[in-house]
């Protein structure tokens, strides 16, 4: 991927962790790395083909300036976020925050942070089958809509279905999102976490009735193996439930273990029933 450079640019400002710090101010100097694709911008010499570094620069200084963070980690990562949220040209992006004038009582040049910060794609699970099932998935799309870690949010029909593991209970109603985001995958399923919380939802039976199940089935072509997160979803691959809201979204995505798109998943899972 190409990059667009922004070097030492010198801001005064009042983060930090000490009061002085937020009354008094002091100069941070900020590098940004902005990755796009300036082939056509190389092509067409044109403004509207590349990334305005004139306008990043403001955008990174209004940042800075209109906020007192503690942390320039915190300071960063809002940096690096509007500036993803703003040029959508931009897949990724590299923010290093300076602070040569930190409280050390030693000799130093200077204390920094740097962060890259990039567009993700997830696909995320959506069931319920206790209460008002649309209204809990609703009310969970418009947070995962709303969240300011995410864009571009794609959401399946939603489709009635017969339950799945433990039979005894009422149908699904289920469905699929695909979105971008820049969470981690498990910042991204601690956000889900706390939406399925805030629907009330009490973990009791294993596959057994919820007011809401948001489970991640894919993130980027990630294989994730750990105590907590499973990546892509375990059992995805024999749950039609799963497979035919995914397929209506994102027929292609290709499952990096099994190397089968959706599309073709669904079709063997339909030829074995
Ligand atoms: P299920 O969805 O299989 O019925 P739960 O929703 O109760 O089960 O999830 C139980 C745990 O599964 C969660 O606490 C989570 O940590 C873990 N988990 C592992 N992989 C995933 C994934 N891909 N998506 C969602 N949760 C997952
Ligand atoms: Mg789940």
């Amino acid at each position: 991927m190409d990059e667009i450079r922004i070097d030492n640019l010198k801001i005064f400002a009042h983060h930090g962790v000490f009061e002085h710090e937020n009354i008094n101010g002091q100069n941070f100097f900020v590098n940004a790395v902005l990755y796009t694709d300036t082939e056509k911008a190389g092509t067409f010499d044109e403004l509207e083909c590349s990334v305005d570094y004139s306008s990043v620069c403001k955008l990174i200084y209004q940042i800075m300036t209109q906020n007192t963070f503690k942390l320039i980690e915190k300071a960063a990562q809002k940096t690096a976020l509007e500036i993803l949220k703003n040029f959508s040209l931009l897949k990724s992006v590299d923010i290093e925050i300076r602070k040569p004038e930190a409280p050390i009582e030693m000799q130093f040049e200077s204390v920094s942070v740097k962060i890259h910060r990039e567009w993700h794609t997830a696909i995320i699970a959506l069931g319920s089958n206790i209460g008002n099932s649309r209204k809990y998935i609703e009310n969970a799309v418009e947070q995962i809509e709303n969240s300011e870690y995410i864009k571009d949010v794609k959401v399946s029909d939603l489709i009635l279905t017969k339950p799945y593991g433990y039979t005894e209970q009422d149908d699904f109603l289920n469905g699929a999102l695909i979105c971008n985001t820049v969470l981690s995958p498990n910042g991204l399923l601690d956000l889900m976490h706390s939406i399925e919380n805030r629907a009330n939802r009490i973990r009791e039976i294993h596959w057994g009735p919820r007011t809401l199940d948001l489970d991640l089935i894919f993130y980027d072509d990630a294989v994730i193996d750990t105590p907590d997160l499973t990546v892509p979803h375990i059992d995805m691959h024999n749950r039609a439930f799963v497979l035919q809201p995914v397929h209506q979204i994102a027929p292609y995505y290709r499952h990096p273990v099994l190397n089968l798109t959706v599309s073709q998943i669904l079709e063997r899972l339909k030829q074995h029933d």
